[in-house]
C-alpha cells in the first residue's frame, strides 16, 4: 500500500515531529505527503523539507487569503524561481476565497490568473482552493486553459453537478475527512468515478483540539480511503490501486520519480478491513 497525501501543512510541526507524522504515517500505508505553501516563505520551506526527507514533495503557490498588497510581480517570480526545483510537483495552494474580511476579490483573481500561467510555464499541475468561489473560479479555470496542465480540487465540498464540470475541465476532485460525515459529499463520491477521485488530509497543527491524539494527520487517509470503498461497494485494496493510478497520470513526467519513492516507503498490507 502506497497512499499519497494530496495536500497538507505539516511543516507548521517542529522538524522532530514531521518526521513521527511521517513514521506514523508509514506504518499504515501512507507513503508520503504534499506540502503545499501558502506564501514565497512557506513555499520555500516546503522546498527546503522535501530536500531533506523523501517522504515529502512540494507544492508552492500564494493562497488567496495570503496575498500581497504590494511587490506582487517579485512574489510571483519567486514562487517561479522555486517551481522549477525537482523537489516541486504542483502549484498549490492557490485559488478565489470569498470568505468575510478575504483580500480584495480582483486581486486575488490577477495573481490566481498569474499562477495559472505559471503552472502551464512549468507544466505543473494546480491543486486549488475555493471557499465560496464556485462556479465563478471555474470559469477562470476555462478561460486560463488550465486543462492542459490539469489538477486537482481541493478539499472538494461542492455539490454534484459542480463535481462533474470540474472532471470536464480536467480537474481532479479531492475527497478529504468531510466525506466521513457530510452525506453530500457522500453522494458526490458515489456519482463520480473512481477515476476522478484524489485524497487529501489538508493536515496541520490542530491545538484547539485538546486530545493530540484527535488532530488530524496524513495517517488518516486510511480512514478516507475505506469510506470510499464502502461508498463505491468495492475492496479497499482496489480503492487504493486506483488512487494511484491518478496520482500517477496526474503528475505526468515527475511519477516516475514519485512512484520510486512511494513504493520504497510502502507496505505490503495494512489493518483495513
Ligand atoms: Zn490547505
Amino acid at each position: 500500500m502506497k497512499l499519497l497525501d494530496l495536500h497538507t501543512h505539516i511543516y507548521e510541526y517542529p522538524e522532530t515531529e514531521i518526521k513521527q507524522i511521517l513514521d506514523r504515517a508509514n506504518r499504515v500505508g501512507v507513503a508520503g505527503a504534499i506540502l503545499a505553501g501558502t506564501t514565497v516563505k512557506s513555499s520555500n520551506k516546503c522546498v527546503a523539507l522535501a530536500n531533506a526527507d523523501d517522504r515529502l514533495f512540494a507544492s508552492v503557490g500564494i493562497h488567496p487569503m495570503e496575498i500581497p498588497l504590494t511587490d506582487i510581480e517579485n512574489h510571483i517570480q519567486a514562487i517561479k524561481e522555486l517551481a522549477l526545483t525537482p523537489q516541486v510537483v504542483a502549484i498549490s495552494e492557490i485559488g478565489l476565497d470569498k470568505m468575510l474580511g478575504a483580500p480584495d476579490f480582483r486581486k486575488q483573481e490577477d495573481i490566481f490568473r498569474a499562477h495559472i500561467q505559471l503552472a502551464k510555464t512549468t507544466n505543473l499541475p494546480i491543486i486549488y482552493h475555493s471557499r465560496e468561489s464556485y462556479p465563478y473560479i471555474l470559469d477562470v479555470l476555462e478561460d486560463e486553459e488550465a486543462y492542459k496542465v490539469g489538477g486537482a480540487a481541493h478539499y472538494f465540498q461542492g455539490d454534484i453537478s459542480t463535481a462533474f464540470r470540474c472532471i470536464e475541465l480536467g480537474f481532479l476532485i479531492s475527497i478529504a475527512k468531510p466525506v466521513l460525515r457530510i452525506p453530500q459529499l457522500q453522494e458526490v463520491v458515489s456519482k463520480i468515478p473512481l477515476e476522478n477521485i484524489l485524497i487529501e488530509t489538508d493536515s496541520f497543527p490542530q491545538p484547539f483540539k485538546k486530545n493530540r491524539k484527535a488532530w488530524t494527520e496524513p495517517r488518516h487517509l486510511v480512514d478516507i480511503v475505506a469510506k470510499i470503498a464502502a461508498i463505491k461497494g468495492t475492496t479497499t485494496t482496489e480503492v487504493s490501486i486506483q488512487l494511484h493510478s491518478n496520482l500517477m497520470k496526474l503528475f505526468k513526467d515527475k511519477s516516475g520519480a514519485m512512484d520510486k519513492i512511494l513504493n520504497a516507503h510502502s507496505v505490503n498490507s495494512i489493518e483495513f478491513d
